[in-house]
């Protein structure tokens, strides 16, 4: 233990949120979006407001960008952008138009281009509207029988290429430590029929290593949201991989209000001669990335990465045995460190609720935490199984005690 229940988080007494008359919530669910994000550095906070005092060229800053995320992921090149579901559209614009101006004017209409993404059933998510949205329409394949509980077996390999056609633009993969079929499976299927492989790796850090793990297998696009774990500003992500797929998706991102004789991008990002001339303001647009996500992604992408893995689970552990020993003793309940084998990196206190006995369920506890002064907000993922989750991922140092202290009161 590094403090005591008497040291809640430092408040100064009036905070901007204060001011707009919006109260402020714990997030122990995790960096969620709803609930805002997490905690910035200050570190971070500081490089984006010295970042809004002055002006620089957004293709040179991306240009630059580019150059630092290819280092860290081992990719071709990378780019900024508005969050990981941003970089999903912008990378599958890319795979459906290329280098092609003209394909990038038409977005979304698709109509006579390759407009079909294959997935694997089992890997539908909510975010995949972010893929659609750019005018393809999704072909899924396979059966998960291992989900519905009536088998073994999920997609595999071979059906992921057997619907690979002439219009297939791209395969998406939603990574996971128990998504099936594996990643390199999946890229030698593409790879045989010459499509690209792009990867929703969104909530895959840490570990660190996941930087440069997919494209070690073989991806050819991974997203990334920079308002996760990587502690950037909320709404920034990374989009990585090989060059075209990366300059065809920046094309479709930046401003190009201006004249082509003007026009003088950084090499790192764009080949000017291999295009006939500049699209219009493409389908990315409307994800506009400021000079401030920019700085600040990059400058929380550095911190992340010098901080490491043991250093972040230790703080990390620190917060939840925090919480462990501020509800020792509490009726009612079981509360354990929990390191679960599918999210080893991130350390997280599962409150076991004896539901009979605490006359009331762990969705009550959950919506009851929530109602309460402060705001606090638990992972209902497990309630059906009696368990309420606290993630120490979005916590200030202190919050911990005063989640403790609001769980007591409620059970
Ligand atoms: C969070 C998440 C996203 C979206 O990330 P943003 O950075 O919020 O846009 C996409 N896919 C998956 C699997 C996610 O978990």
């Amino acid at each position: 233990m590094t403090s005591s229940p008497s040291s809640s988080p430092s408040r100064p007494n009036s905070t901007v949120y204060d001011r707009l008359g919006v109260p402020t919530v714990i997030n122990a669910h995790t960096t969620a979006t709803r609930l805002s994000g997490g905690i910035m550095k200050p570190e971070v906070a500081d490089a984006m407001r010295e970042a809004t005092q002055w002006t620089v060229d957004m293709a040179t800053l991306e240009g630059r960008a580019s150059e630092l995320i290819a280092g860290y992921t081992g990719a071709e090149a990378g780019y900024v952008t508005a969050g990981a579901a941003a970089a999903l559209l912008l990378g599958t614009a890319a795979c459906v138009t290329g280098l092609d101006p003209a394909k990038m004017n038409r977005l979304p209409d698709t109509r006579g281009m390759k407009n079909e993404v294959v997935v694997a059933r089992s890997h539908r998510n909510f975010y995949d509207h972010a893929v659609r949205a750019a005018g393809v329409t999704l072909v899924e394949v396979g059966i998960s029988d291992r989900y519905s509980g009536a088998g073994v077996r999920d997609t595999e390999a071979w059906e992921i290429a057997a619907a690979i056609n002439e219009y297939t633009a791209a395969v998406l993969y939603v990574a996971g430590r128990d998504a099936r079929p594996t990643l390199p499976e999946v890229v030698a299927a593409a790879h045989s029929k010459g499509v690209p492989v792009l990867v929703d790796a969104a909530a895959q850090l840490p570990p660190a290593a996941n930087l440069k793990r997919f494209i070690a297998e073989g991806a050819d696009l991974v997203c990334y949201s920079g308002g996760k774990a990587i502690g950037g500003p909320q709404a920034s992500g990374i989009l990585c991989g090989k060059r075209d797929l990366v300059m065809a998706a920046a094309l479709q991102h930046l401003d190009q209000d201006i004249f082509w004789e003007q026009w003088n991008p950084p090499a790192s990002l764009f080949d000017k001669d291999r295009i006939p001339g500049l699209p219009q303001h493409g389908i990315g647009r409307p994800a506009k990335v400021g000079k401030e996500a920019i700085v600040g992604l990059l400058t929380a992408l550095e911190l992340f990465l010098a901080e490491g893995d043991d250093a972040r689970i230790a703080r990390w552990t620190v917060l939840m045995e925090n919480l462990v020993a501020g509800l020792a003793g509490i009726p009612h309940a079981t509360v354990t460190l929990v390191r679960d084998r599918r999210r080893p990196s991130v350390p997280t206190v599962h409150l076991a609720l004896d539901e009979e006995a605490a006359g009331m369920t762990a969705l009550d506890l959950v919506r009851r935490l929530q109602d309460g002064t402060p705001s606090v907000h638990a992972n209902p993922s497990r309630v059906h199984d009696g368990l309420v989750l606290f993630s120490p991922v979005a916590l200030k140092p202190g919050d911990e005690w005063v989640i403790a202290e609001r769980v007591r009161e409620e059970v």
